[in-house]
């Protein structure tokens, strides 16, 4: 069955391309947003703001959008969340805010509560910042990593009247929301427009190429600041665990979707005709959805358990498979295939549960891949150097995100308990900002 491998640029047309990754959800219009405000019922005790890991407060800023005030509406937003216009894109609201809607439960059709946000929060970041800062406190603090976590953390700082220096490793800030989010989700540079609203409270210094745990070391920072939020997201990657892994042919997803997400030119980027997808999560669900808008004949997901486990939402799964995507369920890679040095397919296992857990049946199949994408999940790599305590393999942390180090805090997908979604990053950032505030203020 093997053969040499088909990887080619160019599979479709500049506008193909162009109309494939277009906006996912485009937005609302003036009409369409006054039409979907009319249908919230403003509840009390409204459960889709119990939802939301910001505690946006969805009922005032619908009414807000209703009474013809988008960006009062927006203002009450970014009060809870100051990244609300990339998790109005990429917030999986079907099992948050909008599973809990009540129109949800009682006719299945949510108040379209991420749309309404997007309307809203687009109008306003083009004006000047909704906020301004308080008078200088004189304290500084140092911010690690420029993801959602240490943007939000760095922007509540900034507004508090600190002096807030990030520290960058890569050659631009955002994190995953530039470098890893589905390109159809944060169209038009959304993620780069971003950063630059965050930043213009001023008060935030950025710099880039600075890793902590290279030249950069936290016991520095420790003496020449104040305080220190560490939100480095997870830098490490899982291994499958299987012999030639690391051949040519097989692929860290969350690197083919930075390399995408960075091409300014999608044509040129390489795809297989046969594409294999090893996980259950969002990356999964991305990193096969986008192999196929970039021309892959045939993409299937291999996921070692069923459905409901996946960690991507019903709504992601949905999506894949009207792309197009096979998702190919209660299967799990045994061997890698391999001809003159590559990765050319996988033999796999059908897997079933027994006494609760995860076994081979025995049986097995051939999938031919011209490209294998790993997306079985990332880990912390520790920064850190050992310093901190870990929990689960990540940063361990109390409810205002202190580490186990007085003056260093930390949040995001690098603490144990991280839900690793974007909304609950921005939360982490802005709680332990807070809470740096106080010790800052003791
Ligand atoms: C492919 C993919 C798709 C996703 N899609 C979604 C989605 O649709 N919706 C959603 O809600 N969530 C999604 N997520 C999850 C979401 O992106 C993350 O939960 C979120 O970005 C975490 O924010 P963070 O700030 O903790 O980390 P990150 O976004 O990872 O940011 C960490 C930052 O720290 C920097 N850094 C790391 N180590 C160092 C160091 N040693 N020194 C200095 N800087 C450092 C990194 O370069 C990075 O800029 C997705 C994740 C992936 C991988
Ligand atoms: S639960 Fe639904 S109807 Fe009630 S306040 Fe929230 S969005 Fe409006």
């Amino acid at each position: 069955m093997a053969k040499a491998a088909d990887i080619q640029s160019k599979r479709l047309s500049k506008q193909q391309l162009a109309t494939n990754f277009g906006d996912l959800h485009p937005p609302l219009s003036d009409h369409e947003a006054l039409v979907e405000s009319d249908r919230c019922y403003f509840c009390h005790d409204a459960p889709c703001m119990t939802a939301c890991p910001t505690t946006i407060d969805i009922p005032l800023f619908i009414r807000e959008i209703q009474a013809g005030h988008p960006k009062s509406a927006a203002k009450t937003i970014f009060n809870q969340n100051i990244l609300g216009g990339m998790c109005a894109r990429v917030c999986p609201t079907e099992t948050l805010c909008e599973e809990a809607c009540v129109r949800q439960a009682a006719e299945g059709k949510p108040v379209k509560i991420g749309l309404l946000q997007r309307y809203a929060t687009d109008q306003a970041m083009s004006e000047k910042h909704p906020f301004t800062r308080a008078k200088a406190t004189g304290k500084k603090v140092a911010v690690v990593g420029a993801g959602p976590a240490g943007l939000a953390c760095a922007h509540r700082l900034a507004m508090h009247g600190h002096t807030v220096t990030i520290f960058e490793a890569r050659k631009k800030s955002g994190g995953l929301n530039e470098y890893g989010i589905a390109a159809y989700k944060a169209v038009d540079s959304f993620a780069a427009k971003e950063v630059e609203f965050v930043l213009s409270i001023g008060g935030i210094k950025v710099e880039h190429g600075q890793a902590l745990g290279k030249k950069l070391k936290l016991a520095q920072l420790q003496k020449d600041f104040d305080a220190v939020f560490l939100g480095l997201g997870l830098a490490g990657v899982n291994d499958l665990g299987l012999k030639n892994d690391d051949l040519p042919g097989i692929e860290d997803a969350v690197d083919y979707i930075a390399e995408l997400r960075q091409a300014s030119d999608l044509s040129k980027l390489k795809v297989g005709r046969n594409v294999v997808v090893i996980g259950g999560g969002m990356t999964a669900i991305d990193i096969a959805v986008q192999s196929k808008l970039l021309g892959a004949e045939n993409v299937t997901i291999l996921y070692r358990r069923g459905a409901a486990h996946m960690k991507a939402s019903p709504f992601e799964q949905d999506l894949a498979q009207t792309k197009g995507v096979l998702i190919k369920h209660w299967v799990a890679p045994k061997k890698v295939l391999v001809k003159a040095g590559k990765a050319v397919g996988l033999k796999c296992e059908y897997t079933t549960e027994k006494a609760k857990k995860l076994v081979g049946t025995g049986e097995t199949f051939d999938i031919p891949a011209d490209m294998i994408f790993k997306a079985i999940g990332q880990t912390y790599a520790d920064a850190a150097t050992g310093a901190l305590k870990l929990e689960q393999g990540r940063i361990k942390v109390d409810a205002e995100k202190r580490t186990s180090i007085t003056g260093i805090w930390a949040g995001g997908d690098c603490i144990a308990g991280g839900k690793d979604l974007t909304v609950a990053s921005v939360d982490d950032g802005r709680r332990a900002a807070e809470s740096i505030h106080s010790y800052l203020s003791a």
